[in-house]
Parts: structure tokens; C-alpha cells; sequence
């Protein structure tokens, strides 16, 4: 059975939630707060957690970083649609994934499923050196890109840039990530380097550049590889 720690200190959100995945068959573990949450997430070993940012006692980002401090646990973090800073600061300190309140269950499910579903399969060395789409094909070992039967010559920085977004498909990679992996750079003022390159990769990549299906941006956070 997986395990989810709900971390979130609104009552009702709370029983929804339980009821929700309980009739879904996993099991849960409610925490009103972040000391709470600790607690349980050493107790019950979690095989996930959903983390509401906004918490009594403690700063949803401190959670994540003291969850971080021992091991790999999924953090899907809930977080309210007008706190993009803080969505990216939860990203940037090791969440997964997150979800937009007022989130439809739906939702909520299916990037649960993908989180948990990620670090399952996550093998030391990759199996998958393959990664397809209706519009071009990837091959990370020959670090070739194959769109209609043609090679599409790629300069080493879209190639960086592409690998890490194709591994991690689904995944919110925020700009900061990218640029500390690709540029070495921590500046976020940096962002226009993203965009160019970003821009480069779609017209090569992308049927109808202008509305990307697979290279997807999340204005003021970051970018995502949808299969
Ligand atoms: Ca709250």
C-alpha cells in the first residue's frame, strides 16, 4: 500500500483529502503541522507527501529541507495560485511537484501517481535511453534528436538543456535548475538565456513552435517535457 503523509492544517481540505485517497487505497497520515509532520515522516516512512506551504509553525520550505536532510521521499507541494515565489522556493529546496489550489481531485491524483511513480522507477543507471513523442525521438546514449525520419543538429548547450527536461518527463524544472545545471549560474536574472535557447529548441523540435506540445513553459517558474 502507499503511504501518504498530508501535511496540511485545514480541517476540511484534510477530510477531503482522506476520503479521497483512502477510497483509492492508499493509506494516510494526516499532519496539521510541520513538527507533526516530521514526527510521522520518520515514524511512518512515508512512500509520499503532499505539503501544504502555508503551515502554523513552520515555513512549508523549512519542511522540505529538513525531509530532504535524510532521504528521497516525493514532496508534492499545495500551494495557492498566487505564490509563484513560493512554488519556485519549494521547488528549488527539493519538492517534486505541485498543485495549484483549488485543485481538482483528479489532478491532485495523477501527479501523485507520476510522483510516486518517478522515484520507483528511477534506476542508478537509466534503462530508458529512448525517449519518443508523436514528434521527434530522442536517443540519449548516441545523444542524437531524430524528428521525421531527419537528424536535427542540436549545439551542446540545447543538447544539456533537452537531456534534463526529457529525463524527467512531466517534471517542473524550475529556471534556477536549469541554469545552475547548463550555465553554472545561480543568477534568476539570468532568465533570458532560458528563453533564447528554450525558443531555439522549439523551432527545431516543435511542430508549431508558438504553441509547444512537448517543451512547456510555466511563466515565472520554470519549464516541463510532456511525452
Ligand atoms: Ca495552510
Amino acid at each position: 500500500m502507499t503511504r501518504v503523509l498530508v501535511v496540511e492544517d485545514d480541517p476540511q481540505l484534510v477530510r477531503a483529502l482522506v476520503i479521497n485517497l483512502q477510497a483509492r487505497h492508499f493509506g494516510v497520515d494526516p499532519a496539521p503541522d510541520g513538527a507533526t509532520a516530521l514526527r510521522l515522516a520518520a515514524a511512518r516512512q512515508p512512500d509520499v507527501v503532499l505539503l501544504d506551504l502555508g503551515l502554523p509553525d513552520m515555513d512549508g520550505v523549512d519542511v522540505i529541507k529538513a525531509l530532504r536532510g535524510w532521504g528521497r521521499v516525493p514532496i508534492l507541494v499545495l500551494s495557492a495560485r498566487q505564490a509563484s515565489d513560493e512554488k519556485v522556493a519549494a521547488l528549488d529546496a527539493g519538492a517534486d511537484d505541485y498543485v495549484t489550489k483549488p485543485f481538482s481531485m483528479d489532478e491532485l491524483l495523477a501527479r501523485l501517481r507520476a510522483a510516486v511513480r518517478r522515484t520507483e522507477d528511477t534506476p542508478l543507471v537509466p534503462e530508458t535511453t529512448l525517449v519518443e513523442t508523436e514528434h521527434f525521438r530522442v536517443d540519449l546514449l548516441a545523444k542524437k534528436v531524430v524528428r521525421q525520419g531527419r537528424d536535427v543538429r542540436l549545439t551542446p548547450t540545447e543538447w544539456h538543456l533537452l537531456e534534463i527536461l526529457v529525463t524527467s518527463p512531466g517534471r517542473l524544472i524550475t529556471q534556477k535548475q536549469l541554469l545552475q545545471e547548463v550555465w553554472g549560474i545561480s543568477q534568476s536574472n539570468k532568465t533570458n538565456y532560458l528563453r533564447v535557447y528554450m525558443a531555439q529548441l522549439r523551432r527545431k523540435l516543435e511542430t508549431d513552435p508558438s504553441h509547444p506540445r512537448h517543451l512547456i513553459t510555466e511563466p515565472g517558474m520554470g519549464y516541463r517535457f510532456e511525452g
